[in-house]
């Protein structure tokens, strides 16, 4: 958080805010890290303000990733050419076992870093590497370290990655210390502590019922891989061991039955829908962004693991959009009918990356529009490039074509962590070194 206000002025605002929508020109003004106003602000208003020139720039909510392994952050697009099992296989079964703390740290710090100058400046961190407390540690300094906001979610099973499917142990009672030691307040700094469990999919139901046991004493939310091809009895389960509940995150959920989607928002959990990993390592036929839709379950976008996806979320939502449209019309090709009009639309899309995600961690009190007293998670994309330029709705431009590299400016709590195009936080330079030592390292080891 900075003492100084930040005035970012003249841009296109999309609020997100439905009582206020988008203002064109409009600025934001940020004062002790939160939102202090949203329109035209008068310029005594904001005497000695940094001043932020958004003119020919869109100024959207930070984007809120609702499901990433943020350790792989070193591993880059390794297992783009695999499904699920070949990932296991590699990474989890390969790479996993011979990360030390120390390459947790550089992978986690690097992992945020792409997030954050992607525009994501909210991540739930599905931290399945922790072989120790010295793992746990390194995991949480980096996330703060990056500056990004969040949920540290800690994964199991414990000493062996391996031994994340089908084992009988439960989950590491290490999680008791972590919370009581690095969230003392139940927050740290930007972030909250969360549970990343193996549930029924990957474990007993007896297992589950323990571990679901220890996150509801310790008060904390949890989430599960869910609905995967392969990997069934997912929610049903849950469901008859009286699990669910409105602290119940699903990642993926693409094979989910229409009961089951019933279950889920009658309990009011949430669903993080990971577009590009769900199709290329075949999880399902498709995303499950309609069900969540139709059945009105708070959903938000994810990129999983970027061993097999971007690290940004602009191409989520593009690839979110189109397999839902080519979901929700397979009947009427399949009959090879013309389809006359479409539902959703690139600004659901980004309500998806923003509001969803903020509403499927409730978070929406304190992020995801851009609205006066929540938390200033704010980024400027530039729109002046050819391929964003000229356009009608510039949400649509947007999701059409923007990238990373259109991410001018990023701020998270009042704090400038993205400016000009350039990482600018404290460890911007020294993440870089510290991921190639880390590669370095995980080469030798596993002869990646
Ligand atoms: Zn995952």
């Amino acid at each position: 958080m900075t003492n100084q206000d930040l005035l970012i002025t003249g841009g296109h605002v999309v609020t997100l805010d439905p009582d206020v929508g988008d203002v064109p020109g409009g600025d934001v003004l940020i004062r002790d890290g939160r939102i202090a106003a949203v329109g035209t602000v008068a310029p005594e208003d904001a005497l000695g303000a940094q001043v932020i020139d958004a003119r020919g720039r869109l100024v959207i909510p930070g984007m809120v990733d609702t499901h990433r392994h943020v350790w792989q952050g070193a591993l880059g697009a390794s297992t783009g050419d695999t499904s699920l099992m070949g990932y296991v296989g590699k990474v989890v079964q390969g790479i996993a076992p011979g990360y030390t703390a120390d390459d947790i740290y550089a992978g986690t710090l690097w992992g945020s870093l792409q997030a954050l100058s992607s525009g994501v400046t909210t991540i739930a961190d599905w931290s399945h590497n922790l072989q120790g407390a010295q793992h746990s540690e390194a995991n949480v300094r980096a996330l703060h370290d990056s500056g990004i906001r969040g949920l540290f979610l800690h994964g199991g099973p414990g000493p062996d990655p391996a031994a994340f499917f089908g084992q009988p142990a439960r989950h590491p009672e290490d999680a008791r210390r972590v919370q009581k030691e690095l969230f003392p307040d139940g927050t740290s700094g930007r972030l909250r502590m969360g549970m990343a469990f193996r549930g029924t999919s990957f474990t007993s139901a007896e297992t589950t019922v323990e571990d679901f046991t220890f996150a509801r004493e310790l008060g904390l939310p949890i989430s599960i891989h869910a609905g995967m091809a392969g990997f069934p009895d997912s929610v049903e389960a849950l469901y008859r061991k009286d699990l669910l509940g409105p602290d119940v995150n699903y990642a993926h959920a693409n094979q989910l039955t229409a009961r089951e989607f019933e279950l889920i928002a009658d309990s009011g959990g949430s669903i993080a829908i990971s577009a590009t990993v769900e199709m290329l390592m075949v999880l399902g036929t498709y995303p499950a962004t309609g069900s969540a839709f139709r059945y009105g379950i708070p959903a938000g976008l994810s990129a999983d693991t970027t061993t097999s996806s971007g690290v940004d979320l602009f191409s989520e939502m593009r690839i979110a959009l189109a397999a839902e449209r080519s979901r929700a019309n397979k009947d009427a090709v399949a009959r090879d009918e013309a389809v006359l009009s479409v539902e959703l639309d690139q600004r659901d899309m980004l309500r998806l990356a923003t509001t969803g995600g903020a509403r499927a961690w409730h978070m929406d009190d304190e992020i995801g529009t851009l609205t006066v007293g929540k938390n200033a998670d704010v980024v400027v994309v530039d729109m002046r490039a050819p391929h964003l330029d000229g356009f009608a709705d510039p949400v649509s431009t947007l999701v059409f074509g923007a990238g990373p590299a259109d991410v001018e400016t990023v701020v998270v709590g009042g704090e400038v962590v993205k400016s000009g195009g350039r990482l600018v936080g404290p460890y911007a330079e020294t993440a870089r070194e510290l991921v190639q030592q880390s590669r370095r390292r995980i080469t030798e080891r596993t002869q990646a």
